[in-house]
């Protein structure tokens, strides 16, 4: 384990000549896929997608796909919830997978498909999925490392009422759910992939923090810096209360242009304005990049720097948008 100076966050420009920024996320090459016109059909051609999806879902074997991921050194269990739900979130992180594969973005350490009451949390009880910033207990169960992810095998079948009747949470009605969803501005894209894209921004993120800063816990591939809370905390900011970092203006433009879920804190602001350029930029039929994702052209200009400042930890360094 190697020990980092500690270092504060202060993002230092002094005496260097001002430079484009690079608002990629990534200094790594860009991305293997072709450049092609947005489709302008959009809505139409993504149901249209959901028959063919479906089918695959259907065909989905999430044996093979945890020896797939095994085979890459990543644990991955697909061995709660129903038939329909193991199948439905192998093929969803696959093509995640599949989808950081194409932007060389370092993928989560494990994977694993839960019942969330397990976790004895009931504010994370009815999420889709939730990302490990540290290493995570699971009562009774194992403990998994920091940036491990997991899905809710939704088990518990709670109703929900969507399009003026009640009906089961769960990943059979996935679909309809993620389409209810977007159109109350609830999360950026009713893409049935977003959850999978989601946590993966989230494990993504604590990777470029950690790296750059340290991590706040004794960890092999990072120096340890345990200022790095500081930062986490303020990542961690309610971003509709008295923000400090964060203006109404600036929450107004993250509801507007991204989603309500964004304002939540500012790794949901990373998590959910990732995941739509992600998947605004997919062919929807073979569910790969068909255009480099983050050349500025999904979001405005404040949200592009937002992003990339939250990416990039700079938040209440005096400079920038946060
Ligand atoms: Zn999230």
């Amino acid at each position: 384990m190697r020990i980092a100076p500690i270092s504060n966050y202060r993002y230092s420009n002094n005496n260097t000549v001002p430079r484009k920024r690079d608002y990629s996320y990534s200094s790594k090459p860009k991305a293997d896929c072709t450049f092609t016109a947005r489709p302008i059909n959009y809505n139409y051609l993504y149901r249209k997608s959901l028959a063919l999806h479906n089918a695959y879902i259907l065909r989905t074997n999430p044996l093979q796909v945890e020896q797939y991921f095994a085979r890459m050194g990543i644990p991955a269990k697909f061995d709660e919830g129903t038939e329909y739900g193991r199948k439905f979130v192998a093929y969803g992180v696959f093509n995640a997978f599949e989808i950081f594969r194409q932007l060389h973005f370092k993928p989560p350490v494990s994977i694993k498909l839960i019942d969330f009451r397990k976790f004895n949390d009931p504010t994370i009880l009815d999420a889709t999925g939730i990302a490990t910033p540290a290493q995570f207990a699971v009562p009774q169960n194992k403990i998994y490392p920091p940036r491990s992810v997991f899905f809710n095998s939704f088990a518990m079948n709670k109703p929900y009422f969507i399009n003026g009747q009640w009906k089961p949470y769960c990943w059979e009605n996935f679909f309809e759910i993620m389409e209810y969803a977007r159109a109350n501005n609830l999360i950026s894209t009713e893409h049935f992939l977003s959850p999978f894209v989601h946590e993966f921004a989230h494990t993504l993120h604590y990777d470029k923090i950690y790296s750059k800063f340290g991590s706040p816990f004794p960890h092999p591939e990072y120096a340890y810096n345990p200022k790095t809370n500081d930062l986490l905390a303020k990542l961690n900011l309610n971003l509709s209360g008295n923000n400090p970092y964060v203006s109404h203006f600036i929450t107004k433009n993250i509801t507007d242009n991204i989603s309500q879920y964004g304002t939540t804190n500012l790794f949901e602001t990373f998590a959910e304005g990732f995941t739509k350029d992600i998947l605004n930029n997919i062919n929807l039929f073979t569910l790969r990049l068909e255009r480099y994702p983050f050349d500025g052209t999904n979001n405005n200009q404040t949200i592009r720097e937002i992003l990339y400042e939250t990416f990039e930890g700079l938040v209440g360094d005096g400079t920038g948008q946060i």
